[in-house]
């Protein structure tokens, strides 16, 4: 197996970067660099400039609009934006819905929301955890009674990313309560807008509204905006698992979020010289750049196998690449030190431009350092992970 990126590799790198350069606006960029709040539009807005190229959906395949690239040029692409600072290109349309309309859906579905994701005329968020439904997700209790050409949908969804811009939400559902429960699920397509749907926020530990309460009351859904089988749902919910966590990895970010870091800490003196010419920072943050470069390679090698469906090593990236992230802004903390306790969230909408004292990269790593404390819980937590890895790779 060759890891080293070809020449061929190395010009698509270059015309990817001609392409962030010329078309990546300085605001965007300057905003996520600096950890500010990004706005619907900010997310619209970039999504709609790297459809225009023709590269907003890096994995579809050519008939769907997709680019065409193979598993490295995609690696290549993340791995620029995220050197770059491009705000992500959200995954519930692009990389999780999408795919399972691609494979299960009708043509009727097919027509009409592949190009509305390609585009982003929609924002879709993603309904699968309940309250008492997160690892035991196969336990939901919100229901989908069909009475002529629609089902009525009772019940409650919650962690529920971004739902509070979104137009369309994909959602399990229980079809039938009398059989084994992966048996009786069923996956619906369900217009935001429709009569009946509540959504209520849910603040988080850096008093961001990120995530959010959705619920159903007697919400009409027409049988077309059913996916696939009734009742199969499971099977496309755990199809749709795999393409999510291979990209929660983010190894292109936590290359940045390094980058920040070491400058950080050239900058913060410990005895009057800078921390990172200090031997215990030093090694803390040597160690963390071999782990992430462990991950880079694990990355590769996965992309060497692109022919196969992502399978249990999408667990073994998810779980190396959120305890990765978290380390990251665990040593961002200790660089800034006492500077990053005076959060005040107007800095993330540029209001604040200057932190209460010391370094001004310092005013947001306490709301950051905060926030990722998720990327162990989301996407599945890392300990259900592990059990997988330990089942299904180490064979125990
Ligand atoms: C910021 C954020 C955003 C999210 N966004 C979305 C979203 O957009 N859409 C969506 O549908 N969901 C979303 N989720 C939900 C997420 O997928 C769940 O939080 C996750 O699956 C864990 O479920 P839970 O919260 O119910 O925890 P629980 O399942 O109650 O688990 C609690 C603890 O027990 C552990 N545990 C449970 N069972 C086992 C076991 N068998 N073996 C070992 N340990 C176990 C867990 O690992 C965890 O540490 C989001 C969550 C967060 C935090």
């Amino acid at each position: 197996m060759d890891l080293n990126y070809s020449a061929e590799d190395e010009a698509f790198r270059d015309q990817v970067r001609a392409f962030l350069d010329a078309e990546l606006p300085p605001d965007l960029q300057a905003k996520v660099r600096a950890h500010l709040r990004l706005t619907k539009d900010d997310y619209v807005r970039w999504h709609r400039i790297a459809a225009r190229q023709g590269w907003a959906a890096p994995a579809w395949p050519t008939e769907y609009g997709g680019p065409g690239w193979n598993a490295t040029q995609r690696h290549i692409w993340e791995d620029e934006c995220a050197r770059a600072g491009t705000p992500r290109i959200l995954p519930f349309g692009v990389n999780m819905v999408a795919p399972v309309i691609m494979a299960f859906g009708s043509a009727e579905q097919k027509a009409y929301y592949l190009p509305r994701i390609l585009s982003c005329a929609d924002w879709w968020c993603q309904g699968y955890s309940e309250p008492g439904s997160g690892s035991d997700l196969a336990s939901l209790k919100t229901t989908a009674v069909r009475e002529g050409e629609h089902y009525i949908v009772n019940g409650q969804k919650t962690w529920t990313t971004l739902g509070q811009y979104a137009d369309m939400i994909f959602c399990l559902v229980r079809t039938d309560a009398t059989v084994r429960k992966q048996e009786g699920i069923s996956f619906l397509l369900i217009d935001m807008h429709t009569p009946g749907i509540t959504v209520r926020p849910i603040i988080m530990l850096d008093e961001e509204h990120e995530v959010n309460e959705v619920f159903f009351d007697n919400v009409k859904v027409p049988v077309q905006n059913l996916v696939g089988k009734e009742n199969k749902g499971w099977t496309y919910a755990k199809y749709l698992l795999g393409h999510e966590r291979t990209g929660i990895a983010a190894v292109g970010v936590s290359k940045r979020e390094l980058a920040a870091l070491k400058k950080l800490a050239m900058r913060q003196l410990k005895h009057g010289k800078p921390l990172l010419e200090d031997p215990l920072f030093a090694a803390k943050v040597a160690n963390l750049e071999i782990e992430l470069m462990a991950l880079e390679v694990t990355v590769l090698r996965t992309i060497a196998q692109e022919d196969q469906a992502p399978g249990p090593q999408a667990s073994l990236l998810k779980v190396r690449g959120s305890e990765i992230q978290q380390m990251l802004t665990e040593l961002m903390l200790e660089a800034a030190g006492p500077a990053a306790l005076p959060f005040d969230p107007a800095y993330l909408d540029g209001e604040a431009p200057h932190a209460a004292g010391g370094d001004d990269a310092a005013a947001p790593l306490a709301g950051y350092y905060f926030n990722t404390r998720k990327t162990t819980i989301y996407g599945g937590s890392n300990e259900i992970q592990k059990n997988i890895i330990t089942q299904m790779i180490l064979g125990l």
